[in-house]
């Protein structure tokens, strides 16, 4: 089974990512962590990659599908893939499309974390992260063991700049709008499945599954 999980940022993509890739035995493809690797790796992509990035760039598109495309048939004749953050925008789901077609793959499913507002900003603006290893906390939901403290290095905690409530609603507004075509985009190749992210992560990973399970795509 392959999918793809669309979603505004702390919609909690990242989090069934993990639970359905460990759940379900599927590939999680970030495209954030594909580029730490092959940055890290210093292979050809990797550096090419890097010059975009030194620069302060965002790395092109037809970069970012060479490296999914490159994950994508690490993981083909296995059990699927989870595309985590990809595509962002029309041009890309296109891409990914035809793509999908030379090595006949297919997404199963295409699903739309929809959360409301208040969600989102309640977790995003609680998040913390640790200046010297970057770990992430939440002030609700995964406290550190001592007040603005890392439980890993002791370094010291701090909330991201960008994890305000104005701009966290800004962003938000921002996302709705580009991701409207997406939505419209898998609507009509009748593989999206929108899913209440206001739940909590267990519940929204309970429908997921049970959705799969009862409505198995062809
Ligand atoms: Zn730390």
């Amino acid at each position: 089974m392959n999918l793809i999980l669309l979603g505004p940022p702390g919609a909690g993509k990242g989090t069934q990512a993990k639970l359905l890739s460990e759940g379900l035995g599927l590939w999680h493809i970030s495209t954030g962590d594909i580029l730490r690797e092959e940055l890290k790796a210093g292979s050809d992509l990797g550096c090419l990659a890097k010059t975009f990035i030194d620069k302060g760039e965002l790395v092109p598109d037809s970069l970012v599908i060479k490296l999914i495309e490159k994950k994508i048939l690490e993981a083909k004749g296995k059990n699927g893939f989870i595309l985590d953050g990809f595509p962002r925008n029309l041009a890309q789901a296109k891409s990914l499309d035809s793509i999908f077609k030379i090595y006949n793959l297919s997404i199963d499913w295409v699903i739309y974390f929809e959360a409301s507002q208040k969600t989102i900003v309640q977790r995003l603006s609680g998040r913390r992260v640790c200046k010297v290893c970057f770990a992430n906390f939440h002030l609700n939901n995964m406290p550190p063991k001592k007040e603005n403290i890392c439980d890993y290095c002791g370094g010291e905690l701090y909330q991201r700049p960008d994890d305000n409530e104005e701009t966290i609603k800004n962003r938000l507004r921002v996302y709705l709008k580009s991701a409207s075509l997406l939505i419209d985009y898998y609507e009509k190749q009748k593989k999206l499945f929108k899913v209440n992210a206001d739940f909590n992560a267990e519940k929204v990973y309970q429908i997921l599954l049970k959705t799969f399970e009862e409505k198995k795509p062809n």
